[in-house]
């Protein structure tokens, strides 16, 4: 799939990956990312401040008493979280630098600061044809976090609990935090579950599509019959993930295994990055009595992108078509705009609605997911889990991750309140953060 130069560039990258040298497939599709090579990075250096946050202002209710203007300065204020993605994949595995603006990623630091992002959830994930390995695998890809980290310390903070978390926010950083898809990496022990708590991940998705020691996933359950359940094994992981303050992830597991966990966990339950069953029955998502039984345990769900878990009609080459119109336009006010983001924002939005197309999956469609399960369970349990980098096709608007603003606007035009948005947007999350990784 991929050609003998890209092979070069990333054994030259990845001293310690020398083997890894292509990308096959992605995390959520199945098939090959079709992606351009992403060892290329533009001249854009990591120059945009980010605003100093306190989690206090998510309390502050009334500082845009006009919404219908100012939805992209609320949006650059608010504390803006995403639960998932994976570009920790193309940025180890083929080069792509996380600090630099890569043409061929949907996210990195440049992207994210544009688009108002301050806190990011890294998935940590082995791609299939490493899983003989996954534990060594996983533990590699962290030290290349860390490393990064420490060669850029200006340009994110990694965080680790609560306390690191808000710490970094007031300190006008970008803040990373670390969360594993996929149970297998554990490859069936304990021991191998506390050092990756001990080395900062935070969350654990038991499975990824695949079953494994810990229990069924939902692909297995729906296509394959398989109704297992948590094993005896995934119980004791869910019991010692509740001891250790890690959060338990059920995005990708199957809903008989999900039972067991709402049944045993004493902790709020997550889906890093799901939808809504009754609005696109795909496997992935979760039903309505699943996200009752979520919000009942205090947890959140972060809203996945994936045009394939919004929109069941969905027709990936028409999105890519209105992506590429968008993307295109929004070159050229970049340049005019600079570092003005409400302005370029403004523009952009403008561009988008004058320019309405009918083909593709509008970002509409993700705006009702949210009010679904706004209308089912009340405004405190959703928030954003982009996947952004899974190998996806996002719906029309969300081309990369400069557009979260857009999200925002959507709210505000669906009558939501200040209050409300800033809970969408990360205060959400950063409740169920601060009650299950808060330092003791
Ligand atoms: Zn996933």
């Amino acid at each position: 799939m991929k050609p003998t130069i890209l092979a070069i560039i990333t054994a030259m990258f990845l001293c310690n990956f020398a083997c890894f040298s292509t990308r096959s497939g992605g995390n959520e599709s199945t098939g090959t990312s079709g992606s351009k090579p992403l060892n290329t990075t533009d001249s854009s250096q990591n120059n945009i401040t980010t605003t100093k946050k306190t989690d206090s202002t998510m309390n502050n209710t009334s500082k845009f008493p006009d919404l219908n203007k100012d939805a992209f300065k609320l949006h650059y204020d608010a504390i803006v979280i995403d639960t998932h993605n994976d570009i920790l994949m193309p940025v180890f595995l083929e080069g792509a630098d996380l600090n630099k603006n890569n043409p061929g990623t949907q996210s990195d630091i440049i992207k994210w600061k544009k688009g108002g992002l301050d806190v990011q959830m890294f998935s940590i994930y082995v791609p299939e044809r490493y899983k003989s390995n996954d534990f060594k695998y996983v533990m590699k890809l962290i030290d290349k976090l860390e490393e990064n980290q420490a060669e850029n310390p200006e340009s994110f903070a990694l965080c680790t609990s609560y306390q690191e978390l808000t710490a970094g926010l007031e300190s006008g950083k970008f803040c990373a935090l670390m969360g594993a898809e996929g149970g297998n990496m554990i490859e069936g022990s304990m021991e191998n579950l506390e050092t990756l708590y001990s080395r900062g991940v935070r969350y654990l998705g038991l499975t990824w599509n695949t079953s494994n020691a810990i229990g069924t996933s939902a692909r297995d359950e729906t296509e394959r019959g398989k109704k297992g359940g948590l094993t005896d094994f995934g119980k004791d992981v869910v019991k010692r993930m509740n001891e250790l303050g890690m959060l338990v992830d059920v995005s990708h597991l199957g809903e008989t295994a999900f039972w067991d966990v709402v049944e045993l966990s004493n902790a709020p339950i997550i889906a890093s990055h799901s939808n809504c069953y009754s609005l696109a029955p795909h496997y992935r998502n979760l039903t309505d009595d699943q996200i009752k039984a979520i919000a009942k345990s205090g947890g959140y769900i972060g809203i996945n992108f994936f045009y394939k878990f919004l929109d069941p009609n969905g027709n990936p080459g028409a999105i890519k078509n209105v992506q590429s119109k968008y993307r295109n336009a929004a070159k050229q006010f970049a340049d005019e705009y600079g570092d003005d983001l409400v302005g370029f924002n403004e523009k952009r939005y403008e561009y988008i609605e004058e320019n309405k197309v009918n083909s593709g999956t509008p970002i509409d469609v993700l705006i009702d997911h949210i009010d679904h399960i706004v209308q089912l369970v009340g405004i405190d349990y959703v928030g954003l889990g982009s996947d952004f980098d899974g190998s996806i096709t996002t719906v029309n608007e969300m081309y990369d991750a400069t557009c979260y603003p857009i999200i925002t606007k959507k709210l505000v035009e669906r009558g939501y309140k200040e209050e409300d948005i800033r809970k969408i947007l990360g205060g959400n999350f950063m409740r169920v953060f601060k009650q299950v990784c808060s330092k003791p």
